[in-house]
């Protein structure tokens, strides 16, 4: 269903740069304090989070990482603790033999690398365990104030069906998004976008009817209730 939904909006007229700029606006005027919904004390406790909701509601991980970093909050700690310990904590969360060794793994290289600190450069990022460019994105946005745009299912799907941002895949969708979102909207809308697909421009039935940007927007289907 999802894919069906994708293929129809690849065919949607792309915005203009002043129509990209007003639907970002819109959100932002609905939502002008976005921020992360996982929970995280630290740039480093934010990498593990971000990890730990691959596949995973933020919500499971928050209730997974609320008991995890009362009792491991840094790389000596989790890795203090072991893949079989991390386990313990996180075994409620899909993958999560994969990522307790993932999340030790990128301790272990945090503390022979960086001095057991979260590098700020893509790279490194990227080097580490169980880190991709998604996460990279998140970190480097969110701990580092840089201007990423990450791309998840949601925003893949919103940029695609609104004319935002349209590509055939998650990476031409990021390079169209960072390309076309004016630079002093650019580092916020990550959050206004993943918050907006998440609770209104839904899979299957978005929300038309309650949606702030409904002017701008080029989906030929919408959803007006
Ligand atoms: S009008 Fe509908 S399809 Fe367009 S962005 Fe809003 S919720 Fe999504």
């Amino acid at each position: 269903m999802v894919t069906k939904n994708i293929a129809s909006d690849q065919k949607v007229k792309a915005m203009s740069l002043v129509e990209v700029r007003t639907f970002i606006e819109h959100l932002a005027k609905e939502n002008p304090d976005a921020k992360s919904e996982l929970n995280y004390t630290s740039p480093y406790t934010l990498l593990v989070a971000v990890v730990l909701s691959a596949q995973a509601t933020d919500a499971s991980v928050n209730k997974a990482t609320e008991k995890l970093f009362k009792v491991a909050s840094t790389p000596s700690e989790i890795v203090a603790l072991g893949e079989e310990g991390v386990a313990q904590y996180i075994n409620s969360i899909g993958l999560w033999r994969a990522k307790s060794r993932n999340v030790v793994a990128l301790s272990t290289q945090l503390l022979e690398q960086h001095d057991g600190n979260v590098p700020g450069e893509r790279q490194a990022l990227e080097a580490l365990p169980g880190v991709g460019r998604k996460t990279a994105n998140v970190v480097l946005n969110i701990a580092f104030n840089q201007s990423t745009m990450a791309v998840d299912t949601h925003i893949f799907r919103l940029g695609n069906r609104t004319g935002l941002a349209l590509g055939k895949d998650v990476l031409a969708v990021e390079k169209a998004l960072v390309r076309r979102i004016p630079k002093d909207l650019l580092r916020d809308s990550h959050h206004w976008l993943i918050l907006h697909g998440r609770y209104i421009c839904k899979a299957r039935k978005p929300e038309c009817w309650r949606c702030p940007a409904t002017i701008v927007c080029h989906y030929p289907n919408k959803n007006l209730g």
